[in-house]
């Protein structure tokens, strides 16, 4: 197999408070065993790096979880352990995710230093009353003075995560929050339609008849307006939810789209690299005693049959805008993606869902929107 790019996922498991919506592994009034994680962690990374030897790490991503509840000496320390245990990349993309109530300019200042060159921060939404309704605690202006001051501490490259479709929000207020952000002038947008997750506060409000989210039809008319709105002001869509000023697209995600190969460190996290993946468990606890006793954090692990990995680049692959490159399938798999997918490629053609040229086969807008019903195509 073609040995491309690597990214390093690192999992953060701790969040200040619990949002309303979350199922994501993250955990609230654990702190004390912060420390103990961390230490967890590097640890993994001691084993974990035997895998890689021979690769070069060319994305690195720092995710929640929040991990900026931990200082910022210890996210430095952590980076320079990660840099001391792998061939990173000189350009490589380090990236962190935040929420405003764990910044100052003084931590933005240290990982500045550390080497973190691409800042997420969770925004949400543009309204206050929204953001509060989520369970979170920050307010628009915290998110504003975060990213003026990593304007001012030279971050070039800095990401805002909106969601669309938050209960009683108006189509007027979403289009406000993208005008919020826009305000900000930030190099990336992500913007995630609201899930009703099971087991979530969300989800048991929302059985009982207590939560007021739009109905489909406005849902769908945030997501369809988003595109020509930001692209109008100079953001390229990407993926499904995802906007980037040109060259600005986050290279660690695209890694996880183009079904490349990642390391997952930490409580929860997953990795995919030749063939095989792995995930470790979610549960702080296990996870921690897992390293202890074995060293690595893995709970699941299985080598992947070819005809999933080809069937997994098809369904991440369509996501992209740009969707697959018939030359990298090519590479990947041996034979032209035609070979395999002829019939299903035809079919969605003739229903406009789908279009292909010399070089690659992408979704039309209609594809986008009934991605699952186009996937049932490419199934054997
Ligand atoms: S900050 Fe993010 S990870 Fe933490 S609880 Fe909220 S949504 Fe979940």
């Amino acid at each position: 197999m073609k040995k491309d790019i690597l990214g390093l996922y690192i999992h953060f498991p701790f969040c200040r408070r619990k949002c309303l919506y979350c199922d994501f592994p993250s955990y609230s009034g654990k702190e004390a065993l912060m420390d103990e994680y961390m230490a967890a962690v590097k640890a993994e990374i001691d084993q974990v790096k035997k895998l890689v030897v021979e690769r070069e790490v060319d994305t690195i991503f720092c995710g929640g979880g929040t991990p900026t509840l931990f200082s910022g000496q210890k996210l430095e320390e952590l980076l320079t352990y990660i840099k001391d245990s792998f061939s990173v990349s000189q350009k490589a993309e380090i990236t962190i995710e935040a929420n405003p109530e764990t910044l100052d300019r003084q931590k933005l200042e240290i990982l500045r230093r550390a080497g973190i060159n691409r800042l997420s921060i969770g925004m949400q939404a543009g309204q206050d009353e929204h953001i509060k309704k989520l369970g979170r605690i920050h307010t628009v202006r915290d998110v504003e003075r975060s990213v003026q001051w990593a304007r001012d501490l030279g971050f070039k490259n800095i990401n805002l995560d909106l969601m669309f479709g938050l209960p009683n929000q108006s189509l007027d207020e979403w289009m406000e929050s993208l005008d919020m952000a826009l305000g900000m002038d930030i190099e990336h947008l992500s913007t995630y339609g609201l899930i009703l997750e099971e087991g979530t506060p969300f989800f048991n409000l929302q059985r009982q008849g207590h939560l007021n989210t739009p109905s489909e039809e406005v849902e769908r008319e945030m997501y369809h307006r988003t595109g020509p709105y930001l692209q109008a002001k100079g953001y390229t869509q990407y993926e499904i939810s995802n906007f980037a000023k040109p060259g600005m697209e986050c290279r660690h995600n695209l890694i996880y789209w183009k079904n490349g190969d990642y390391i997952g460190i930490g409580g929860g996290a997953h990795s995919s690299l030749e063939g095989k993946r792995w995930s470790n468990y979610s549960d702080i606890s296990k996870y921690m005693d897992s390293i202890n006793d074995k060293g690595v954090g893995k709970e699941h692990g299985q080598t992947i049959p070819i005809e999933e990995q080809r069937f997994e680049t098809i369904m991440m692959g369509l996501r992209l805008i740009e969707g697959i490159s018939k030359l990298e399938f090519r590479e990947r798999f041996g034979q032209p993606l035609e070979y395999y997918y002829r019939d299903a490629v035809e079919i969605l053609k003739k229903k406009a869902m789908l279009e292909e040229n010399e070089n690659s086969i992408y979704l039309t807008p209609k594809g986008m929107d009934f991605q699952n019903q186009v996937l049932l195509y490419f199934m054997d």
